[in-house]
């Protein structure tokens, strides 16, 4: 063990910048982490690591470790969707930037697909919409955003709930790579796979069992047993499945634009005491 819990690390190994579906560039958001004292920083956009290279830049002008991460998207027992957090893999590393590729390409794909459900849904001209943004390889918020600029929906949650989620009219069914698969390209590129906020999947406890059975027994890692400001009894429920399956124990806010106080920089709480926390390597390594 390299440190006491509760010293003056504060550690945050989720979140998003503009290169995928956050709201501020990875120097905003670096600036953001360091104003809201966080000194470990994973950096996880979706399927993509091209948000790290600057963010490490900036973080030169403060106290802060940037670890280089990611959030992969996930399709378990080819109906699930799944998140997978990799952290600490090499975003130069040629064979991964290859395999986040192919994830790119299926994102764009199924963008397209979204734009045409959409259409026939009356709500035309979303292609324009992303291409006067540049945005080339979008996510679901992104159309939320053309959703609520269109008037049909007033908020995020409700462009998800009527439109975007699955089951909705616009859900277009992805084929992301498996879990196997995820935790292989991780681990190839250096790091350590995590499943992503495991309190926010729609399934009983018996399946997230499950799911994280074949996640470990891929050779998973850890799994995030704090998402944003996640209840208690739900910290405490997969704290313990964690300890089941000897998995490590991650944190992270998840955060993806200022405003939304539930998913801040830096508000990850404190991990049960039966935790083993998955940064310890990193936090060996700074001091
Ligand atoms: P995608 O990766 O394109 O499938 O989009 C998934 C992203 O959509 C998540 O990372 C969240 O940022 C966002 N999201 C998912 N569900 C909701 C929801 N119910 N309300 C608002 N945002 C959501
Ligand atoms: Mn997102
Ligand atoms: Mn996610
Ligand atoms: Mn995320």
């Amino acid at each position: 063990m390299g440190f006491q819990r509760g010293t003056n690390l504060k550690v945050d190994l989720h979140c998003h910048t503009t290169a995928s579906d956050g709201a501020l560039s990875p120097t905003e958001l670096v600036d953001r982490a360091a104003a809201a004292g966080v000194n470990l920083l994973a950096i996880t956009d979706h399927d993509t690591v091209k948000g790290v290279a600057e963010a490490q830049l900036c973080a030169k002008k403060y106290d802060i470790t940037i670890i280089p991460g990611i959030e992969l998207s996930c399709r378990w027992a080819n109906k699930q969707d799944v998140h997978m957090v990799g952290l600490g893999v090499d975003p130069l590393n040629p064979k991964f930037i290859e395999r986040l590729a192919t994830q790119e390409l299926t994102r764009q794909e199924r963008g397209r697909k979204i734009v045409e459900k959409l259409n026939r849904l009356g709500f035309e001209g979303a292609d324009e919409w992303l291409a006067q943004r540049g945005i080339i390889t979008p996510g679901r918020p992104h159309f939320a955003k053309f959703l609520i600029e269109k008037g049909a929906v007033s908020k995020d949650s409700e462009a998800f709930k009527k439109y975007l989620a699955i089951g909705k009219p616009a859900y277009v069914p992805t084929e992301w790579c498996s879990i196997e698969t995820g935790v292989k390209w991780i681990a190839e590129a250096g790091g350590v796979a995590v499943i992503a906020h495991p309190g926010k999947y729609k399934m009983t406890h018996t399946k997230l069992r499950r799911l994280v059975e074949c996640f470990a027994s891929v050779g998973g890692h850890a799994i995030e047993v704090i998402s944003g400001s996640t209840n208690r009894d739900v910290v405490n429920r997969i704290a313990a499945l964690a300890m089941d399956y000897g998995l490590k124990a991650s944190v992270g806010s998840d955060f993806h634009r200022p405003g939304e106080v539930w998913q801040e920089l830096g508000k990850t709480g404190t991990l049960p005491s039966t935790c083993d926390a998955i940064w310890d390597r990193w936090v060996l390594a700074i001091e």
